[in-house]
């Protein structure tokens, strides 16, 4: 049986460390906002290069909280991909915020800039790029959109932690970013968590408010807030995990860049690195005309595989209405010839062989 992503194995390789530092968070009984917490939000802003990094209680509300604390609100346009999680989309609608999904580049599956260009209106207020599959989207080509229409950057990093692109991490480079540390995720705690991070002292401040019910001092309450902190012990967790992110994510491209040698006589499209940032794979992702057929083989032999994503948000029953004559046709062909493998720092050479011979005999049948 091969996972898509083996937590086990990341587990042993801790375990001393996470059994210590949790065992000692019990023993303290500093549960909400304590000094794990305080120690991650101060490693991950020096990790990330960024002056301040707030923990929220998953990636979903870090991008929530990151819209409302750059002003996003009822009525504004928010560009984004409809290649991507639904929580992406979600953020912008719980702001009042109306998504308009524009397509993608077909080689990176990320949001293209001309696609973006030709979609702004007055009412576009913001950005919101997914650095999807752990590459970098590109930074570049944004930064000069926002600049030039005067619009908000803000990065779904969820995906990407440790992805860089000219020197600067993802997520770090926009007004605000918001990462998840979903268990799967390139930096995963065991349970939900996220993160926020700005430059900005401003939004800092109120991310800081906003995730802990609108509050700066105790029982005085400026606005109406959300109860989103990241949990003590996560923070354990993630402290272990985030000295070791670096190579994970470099375990994560050796995997990729196997795979891709050993079928690149086959037919079928393996991933694309643009080159313009360090991708780190959070999903290694093909496409195949024969992708059922392929599925279908992995599963037989106890190979996890999967679609991320079957069905394109603009697609999707919750935005129906709202989409009804938007064709999207590069993310509507890749949404239907895309499937991923198993991933992670843990797979080893011998599985990925035994992988990718799967798949050549169904395309050599
Ligand atoms: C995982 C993910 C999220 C949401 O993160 P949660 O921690 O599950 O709330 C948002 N956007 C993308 C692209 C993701 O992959």
């Amino acid at each position: 049986m091969i996972p898509m992503v083996n937590l086990k194995a990341q587990y042993v390789e801790i375990k001393d460390e996470v059994e210590r530092g949790l065992a000692e968070t019990i023993e303290n009984c500093a549960f909400i906002l304590g000094p794990n917490v305080q120690a991650f939000e101060k490693e991950a802003a020096a990790y990330l290069g960024v002056k301040h990094a707030i923990g929220v209680a998953n990636g979903t509300d870090a991008l929530h909280l990151a819209l409302i604390a750059e002003g996003i609100g009822a009525g504004d346009e928010v560009i984004t991909s409809a290649f991507t999680f639904i929580a992406t989309a979600e953020a912008i609608k719980y702001v009042g915020a109306i998504p308009v999904f524009v397509d993608i580049d077909p080689r990176t599956f990320n949001i293209s800039p001309e696609a973006i260009e030709q979609a702004i209106t007055p009412r576009t207020k913001a950005i919101m790029p997914v650095h999807l599959f752990g590459q970098p989207a590109d930074m570049t080509e944004l930064l000069q959109l926002c600049e030039q229409y005067h619009l908000k950057l803000i990065e779904d990093a969820c995906q990407s932690f440790g992805a860089s692109i000219n020197g600067k991490q993802t997520g770090a480079i926009g007004h605000a970013g918001g990462y998840s540390f979903f268990p799967s995720k390139n930096l995963g705690a065991f349970g939900d968590g996220g993160l926020v991070v700005t430059n900005s002292d401003e939004t800092a401040a109120k991310i800081k408010q906003l995730r802990n019910h609108g509050s700066d001092v105790r029982y005085y309450h400026d606005v109406i807030g959300y109860n989103s902190r990241l949990d003590e012990m996560q923070a354990v967790i993630l402290r272990a995990k985030l000295k070791r992110i670096d190579q994970y994510n470099q375990a994560r491209r050796h995997v990729a860049h196997l795979y891709s040698e050993l079928m690149a006589d086959l037919p079928l499209i393996t991933p694309y690195e643009d080159g313009l940032g360090v991708h780190v794979y959070h999903q290694y992702t093909l496409l195949s005309d024969h992708r059922d057929e392929i599925m279908q083989a992995l599963q037989a032999q106890e190979i996890a595989c999967a679609v991320y994503y079957p069905v394109p948000l603009h697609q999707q029953k919750v935005f129906k209405e709202e989409c009804v004559n938007l064709s999207l046709p590069v993310t509507e062909h890749v949404s239907t010839t895309c499937f991923s493998l198993p991933i992670c720092p843990f797979l080893s050479d011998e599985d990925i062989h035994k992988i990718v011979d799967i798949i050549r005999g169904v395309l050599k049948a």
